[in-house]
C-alpha cells in the first residue's frame, strides 16, 4: 500500500529528507509532498563552511552530530552525483594571533583527528604559508590547516536534491501551509491527511505547532553576509576556507567570488531587510585581512533567519504525543553541517517507523517542546 508523507520546509533538513525518502529501500511505496515558501530560508543564505572539528563548544552530543554530518557529505555528494560547484573539500584554515593559542589549537586538531578521518591531515602553517594557500590575503596570520574542511553552496545543494527526488516520488509545492488541531496539513487545496509529516520549518516551527498546543524553545536570529568579486585565481580553484581569529569568515568560491560573514543578530528576529551599517562592518572586517577592497567589490548581500534553542543545540525526532509528526529545528549556525544527517535520520524514521534512539546526538525532545495546556 502507498504511504503518503508530507515535508514542511525545503531547507537543508527538508531537502535531504526528501532525497533519502526517494532513494532508501521501500521508497517506491511512498508518495512524498514537500511544501516550502522559501521566505527567509537559512540554507540558501548560508556561508557554507563544513568544518566542525575545532569548535570550542563543549556539548559532546552536538559534536558527534556535527562530526557525523561532515562525514556524511562525501557519501551524499557521491550518491547524488553533485559537482564541485555544490560541494568541495578544499581545506579550512583556522588562525590564531598568539603562538600558545596556535599550539593549543594544533594539539586539539591532532587529538580530534584520531576519531575524525574526514578531517584529513592537520598542518600548522606560518603566516607566509597561509598566504601561499590563500593569495587573496595581504595581512595573513599563522594558522592550522585541516585538509578535509569543505565548503558547500547551500542553495545549490537544496535545489539539486529536490530536483533529483522530483524525478522519483516527490512533488514540490511552493506555498506556505499550516497544521490544524486534527493533525491535517492545511494547504491551498484544503486540509490534507498524511501518514507521516516531517516538519523541517527552521525558525518557523513554533507558529506551526500552536494548533497542536505545543510550546517550542526556538527563537529566530538574523544572519547576513556579503558576496564580493575579487581577483580570480584560475589555477587555484580550490582555495581553502579561512576562519580568522576575531574577524569574519572568508569562503572563496570559484571565479573570484568571495563570501564574507556572517552576522548573528539576536534582536532582529525575522527581519530580512538589508542593513547598510552591517554591510559596512562586514566589509571592514574583510579589509583588515585584504587591502584594496572597497564597496565596489560587493556584488550581493544575503540575509537569512537561523533557528536557535536556549542551549544552542538542535533537536529532531518524533513529536511527543503526536506520532504522525517528526520535527527538527534549532540548527543554529552549524545547520548546513548537521542538517543532512538530521534529514537522513528523519527520512529513515518516517519510512520505517520504530522508536529511534538518538541519545548520542541530542537531549530528550521534552527539553525543547512542552505542552501549552499544562
Ligand atoms: C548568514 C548565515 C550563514 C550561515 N553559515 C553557515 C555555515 O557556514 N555553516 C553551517 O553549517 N551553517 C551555516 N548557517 C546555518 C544554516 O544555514 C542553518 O542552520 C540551516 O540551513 C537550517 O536549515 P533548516 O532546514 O533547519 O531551516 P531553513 O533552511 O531555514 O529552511 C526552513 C524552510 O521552511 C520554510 N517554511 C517555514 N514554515 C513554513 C510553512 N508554514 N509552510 C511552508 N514552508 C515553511 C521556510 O520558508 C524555509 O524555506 C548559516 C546561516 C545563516 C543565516
Amino acid at each position: 500500500m502507498q504511504k503518503r508523507i508530507a515535508i514542511i520546509g525545503g531547507g537543508i533538513v527538508g531537502a535531504t529528507a526528501a532525497y533519502y525518502l526517494s532513494t532508501l529501500p521501500g521508497a517506491q511505496h511512498l508518495k512524498v509532498t514537500l511544501y516550502d515558501d522559501g521566505n527567509g530560508q537559512a540554507s540558501k543564505a548560508a556561508a557554507g563552511i563544513i568544518s566542525p572539528w575545532l569548535s570550542k563548544r563543549r556539548n559532546q552530543q552536538w559534536y558527534r552530530l556535527a562530526k557525523d554530518g561532515a562525514d556524511l557529505y562525501p557519501q551524499l555528494v557521491h550518491d547524488a552525483q553533485l559537482g564541485t560547484e555544490v560541494y568541495q573539500q578544499t581545506g579550512t584554515i583556522v588562525t590564531r594571533a598568539a603562538l600558545p593559542d596556535l599550539e593549543a589549537l594544533d594539539a586539539l586538531a591532532q587529538e580530534r583527528q584520531k576519531t575524525a578521518p574526514t578531517m584529513g591531515t592537520v598542518q600548522q602553517l606560518t603566516a607566509q604559508e597561509v598566504q601561499a594557500k590563500l593569495p587573496l590575503l595581504t595581512n595573513p596570520q599563522a594558522g592550522v590547516f585541516l585538509s578535509g574542511g569543505a565548503k558547500v553552496d547551500g542553495g545549490a545543494l537544496v535545489d539539486a536534491l529536490l530536483t533529483q527526488a522530483s524525478h522519483k516520488n516527490l512533488t514540490v509545492r511552493r506555498e506556505r501551509v499550516k497544521l490544524d488541531q486534527d493533525e491535517n496539513v492545511v494547504t491551498s487545496l484544503g486540509a490534507q491527511r498524511f501518514d507521516r509529516v516531517i516538519i523541517a520549518a527552521g525558525a518557523w516551527l513554533p507558529e506551526l505547532l500552536v494548533p497542536l498546543h505545543v510550546r517550542t524553545d526556538v527563537r529566530a536570529q538574523k544572519g547576513q553576509l556579503i558576496e564580493l568579486a575579487v581577483k580570480d585565481y584560475p589555477l587555484q580553484e580550490n582555495l581553502p576556507v579561512l576562519m580568522p581569529e576575531g574577524e569574519r569568515d572568508f569562503v572563496p568560491f570559484g571565479h573570484g567570488k568571495l563570501i564574507v560573514g556572517a552576522t548573528h543578530e539576536d534582536d532582529k528576529h525575522f527581519d530580512l531587510s538589508l542593513d547598510a551599517a552591517v554591510t559596512a562592518d562586514l566589509l571592514a572586517s574583510a579589509q583588515r585581512l585584504m587591502s584594496g577592497l572597497t564597496d565596489q567589490n560587493i556584488t550581493g548581500v544575503r540575509v537569512g533567519t537561523r533557528a536557535y534553542t536556549s542551549d544552542f543545540a538542535p533537536f529532531f525526532g518524533p513529536l511527543p504525543e503526536h506520532d504522525r509528526f517528526l520535527v527538527a529545528s534549532g540548527l543554529g549556525s552549524s545547520g548546513l553541517t548537521t542538517g543532512p544527517q538530521i534529514g537522513r535520520l528523519l527520512a529513515g524514521s518516517a519510512l520505517y517507523g520504530g522508536t529511534p534512539d538518538w541519545r548520542n546526538y541530542e537531549k530528550p525532545l521534552a527539553t525543547y517542546l512542552t505542552s501549552s495546556l499544562a
